[in-house]
């Protein structure tokens, strides 16, 4: 049975919903604004909007603990018009919010941890691109203590029931460092139920989530791997750490993230890794880099010592990570 505890596990549960109800009031208001950063990303009202909102929240609740989260204000400052819809959407949930509050609420996120401190990670729209297209897409909040992620919370407000990969009403999906991990309605209006990974163990039978942007990974050598593991079974393509929240819960069993032939150098960002992990981990399966290496949460904003990601069931996993080493 989940219950909540502590004031962490608490707190994220809150800005996740409120997050959730958020994005959803964005989209059907069709204020979903755009801009672009100068890798080229598509960015929304809601990008700015949730993390201006989470990261308020959090200051009032963890005062002194850091955020690393994913946008700056850079391009929101330069964008009047979409800075004036973020301030309207914030400023229903936090009374008097200014467009002066909402910058710099925005680049308390810009750091890269504090040291020997707790602190927290967000991803306040993962998967803009599926928000934009009406697809899955998540709002990915975590919590690192000591270099290691202790709690994470997913929520997604489009995944179908028990977190099946079809258009739904929306999960919220929450894992505790050696506590397990949980799915609920995405208002927590609900009791939350026990999510547990898959007990397949035949390859063939492996459902492989993949992203639907071909640019974030390599198509290749995702095909290789799914011909070397002889798997019969259908693909689940989505976006978003959503896809860590319907393999924590059983409805696939295989997710890689490799580097794209164009970005070599990629390194992924911790906010689009340590909530979905954890998720994942708790549930029974297994995160490692595609080395076989666990994730290193120490090293500021990205996973400067990892190469991409494999996740499992737990499993598959040894069987993947054999199959990668022939193939990358
Ligand atoms: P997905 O929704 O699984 O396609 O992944 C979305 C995430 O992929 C975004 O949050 C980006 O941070 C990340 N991303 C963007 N470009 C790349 C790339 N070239 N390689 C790996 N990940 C990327
Ligand atoms: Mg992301």
């Amino acid at each position: 049975m989940f219950s909540i505890t502590d004031e962490p596990t608490r707190v994220a549960l809150e800005i996740a919903t409120a997050a959730d109800e958020m994005a959803r009031e964005i989209q059907s208001s069709m204020a979903v604004l755009k801009t672009t950063k100068p890798d080229l990303s598509p960015v929304t009202v809601a990008d700015y909007a949730v993390q201006a909102l989470a990261a308020h929240k959090l200051a009032e609740h963890f005062p002194g603990e850091g955020l690393v989260a994913e946008e700056t204000s850079e391009q929101l400052a330069a964008s009047a018009d979409v800075l004036e819809a973020v301030t309207d959407f914030v400023g229903r949930r936090v009374v008097g919010a200014r467009a002066a509050d909402i910058i710099d609420w925005i680049d308390r996120g810009a750091g890269a941890g504090t040291k020997g401190r707790a602190y927290w990670v967000l991803d306040p729209i993962d998967g803009t691109k599926g928000y934009l297209r009406g697809g899955q897409y998540a709002v990915a909040l975590a919590r690192i203590e000591a270099g290691q992620v202790r709690l994470g919370v997913l929520g997604c407000p489009n995944l179908g029931d028990d977190c099946r990969p079809t258009m739904g009403r929306g999960r919220l999906v929450v894992a505790v460092r050696g506590q397990g991990a949980w799915q609920g309605a995405p208002d927590a209006s609900d009791t939350f139920e026990p999510v547990r990974a898959s007990l397949q163990n035949d390859p063939r039978q492996a459902r492989l989530l993949r992203s639907f942007e071909a640019g974030h990974t390599n198509v290749g050598q995702i095909d290789a791997l799914a011909r070397a593991l002889q798997i019969e079974a259908e693909p689940v393509l989505m976006d978003s750490q959503a896809k860590c929240a319907v393999l924590a819960a059983g409805h696939a069993e295989i997710m890689v993230r490799l580097l794209s032939p164009d970005r070599p150098d990629y390194r992924e960002k911790i906010w689009d890794q340590a909530a979905g992990s954890i998720i994942i981990e708790e549930a029974g399966g297994r995160v490692t880099d595609i080395h076989g290496k666990a994730l290193d949460f120490r090293t500021g904003r990205r996973l400067e010592n990892n190469q991409g990601v494999v996740a499992t069931n737990g499993l598959l996993h040894e069987k993947v990570l054999a199959a990668l080493a022939e193939i990358v």
